[in-house]
């Protein structure tokens, strides 16, 4: 009878008012502390753990943060990944963010004292970066962008029929286009449109023409497109504006991404308004980034529906650092030279075979990912594992993300820093450990 674990389940306060216990209720919430206690006592009752142990097997099973998101690595190549949260900030934009993250002088002058313009330093940033644009805006994200655009410039949208892109996850542009109450005038055909297409839908109604990066996919064969040169010139005198979404947020354009449009080009080449992700292929946090015409971008700015769209302090921290700050991580992931990139998976591998480890060094192509440059593979190296560590390793202690390939797991070191290269190597000792 005196066996029966349930008589010395120790009661939730008595566990709550352990000092350690205690300590980590301070810093993770008591509530969350409560949840973790209550988990323990039930394992008490179901005699996975013994009374005694208690406050030791909370405390291992205590979160590291009061957040659940865990910092991933990203073995998968894929240097833009949206299901990993797309760009890794820079240390910079991380040191900004949490400089800003309590109260901030987003909004305020302390010269004056008096109210300011929200988020002016990002801007001009942005405006430094980006010199063909007269004025800049920063929204949510890139969608928003869209949809504001749509809002406030809309009635009649004119866009080519091979531009109705899906952008991953279901994400229709037409049909977020659509959902804001402007009327889409279809151009041309699938793989062709010309200018004369476009000339025949303007009318009085026509709010702005749109071109769309159609940034996951390519057309090829007997194909023809108008690009910003020509429409913008066909447009002159028109008062229509042209507004073009090229995604990837590519400030210049990119030696390593020769078929990526970007802002600076895009409007020096005539586009009065330019939209683009601030989380792809610039490296910053999530946001839409929209440049161009000043009239234009206040006209966006005085619209309602913009207060609903505008990003964050810790955003626009972030977004500022990034654009002033060192390259960030998608920058430098991009310029990694191969012969570089297989001498760090060389190390690795010899480090891992060291330790008894089935690990080679084998070549392996990485993508830009976030829906960018789909036929431009990036060269690049793995290291190649048994197939049965890519589970492993993602249910490890630090989570590492990689692929299954010819039964294979490749660990492909494109997408990570070479900075956690140990931290690597250590996720894989670690699995290969609870083997043995
Ligand atoms: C990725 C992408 C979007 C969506 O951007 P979000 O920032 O994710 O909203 C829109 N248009 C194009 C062309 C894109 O590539």
């Amino acid at each position: 009878m005196t066996a029966d674990p349930r008589r010395h389940v120790p009661r939730t306060d008595t566990l709550l008012a352990d000092p350690r216990l205690a300590a980590a209720g301070e810093r993770l919430g008591r509530g969350l502390v409560k949840g973790v206690v209550q988990q323990v006592q039930q394992r008490i009752r179901a005699g996975e753990v013994a009374p005694a142990g208690a406050v030791d097997a909370v405390l291992a099973s205590l979160p590291r943060t009061a957040g659940s998101l865990r910092p991933v690595l990203n073995a998968t190549g894929v240097v833009v990944h949206t299901n990993l949260g797309r760009a890794p900030l820079s240390a910079a934009a991380v040191e900004a963010l949490t400089a800003a993250a309590g109260t901030t002088d987003v909004e305020l002058d302390l010269r004056t004292g008096r109210r300011g313009p929200r988020g002016e330093a990002a801007l001009a940033a942005l405006l430094d970066a980006v010199p063909a644009a007269e004025s800049a805006l920063v929204v949510n994200n890139c969608a928003a962008a869209l949809a504001l655009v749509a809002t406030a410039l809309g009635g009649e949208l004119v866009l080519a029929r091979g531009e109705l892109v899906e952008i991953g996850d279901g994400f229709r542009i037409p049909e977020l286009l659509e959902s804001t109450g402007a009327r889409l005038r279809e151009v041309g055909t699938t793989n062709r449109v010309t200018l004369a297409d476009y000339r025949g839908a303007l009318g009085p109604q026509t709010g702005a023409v749109l071109k769309v990066h159609p940034s996951n996919f390519v057309v090829r064969g007997f194909t023809r497109a108008v690009e910003v040169p020509e429409l913008a010139a066909a447009l002159e005198g028109t008062g229509v504006p042209l507004v073009a979404d090229v995604g990837s947020g590519l400030l210049r354009p990119h030696p390593v991404l020769p078929d990526e449009p970007d802002l600076q080009t895009t409007l020096a080449a005539g586009a009065d308004l330019v939209l683009a992700s601030g989380d792809k292929l610039l490296g910053g946090p999530q946001a839409g980034l929209v440049l161009g015409r000043a009239d234009l971008v206040q006209r966006l700015r005085r619209h309602p529906l913009y207060r609903a769209f505008r990003v964050d302090k810790t955003t626009l921290a972030a977004l500022e650092a990034t654009l002033r700050g060192p390259l960030p991580p998608v920058q430098e992931m991009l310029a990694a030279d191969v012969e570089g990139l297989r001498a760090r998976a060389r190390a690795l591998a010899d480090r891992l075979a060291g330790e008894g480890l089935d690990a080679i060094a084998v070549d392996a192509d990485s993508r830009v990912g976030g829906g960018g440059a789909p036929e431009h593979p990036l060269p690049g190296t793995a290291i190649s594992l048994p197939p049965e560590f890519a589970e492993a390793l993602r249910l490890g202690a630090r989570p590492v993300v990689g692929y299954v390939e010819d039964d294979r797991t490749l660990l492909n070191l494109r997408s990570v820093l070479p900075a956690a290269d140990d931290d690597l190597a250590e996720a894989v000792l670690e699995v290969a450990r609870a083997w043995t």
